[in-house]
């Protein structure tokens, strides 16, 4: 399995809540807006956290579909 994950940078409020649960696949970038580091995930584990990310973001600013 993989899944892509994108952050709709129209939509992000920049609160870095992704990007605390899940450092590994979210960082800010300069304009304080949250970017997948990580474009396709093939790791279960990978997965898991970016979907807490996903459903944690207060903004559903989270995009992950199968790849
Ligand atoms: S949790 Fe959502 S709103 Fe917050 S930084 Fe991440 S993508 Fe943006």
């Amino acid at each position: 399995m993989a899944w892509k994950v994108k952050v709709d940078q129209d939509v992000c409020i920049g609160d870095a809540i992704c990007a605390s649960l899940c450092p590994d696949v979210f960082e800010m970038n300069d304009e304080g807006k949250a970017v997948a580091i990580v474009e396709v995930i093939e790791d279960e584990g990978l997965y898991n956290c970016a979907q807490e990310a996903a459903e944690a973001c207060p903004v559903s600013a989270i995009i992950i579909e199968e790849a």
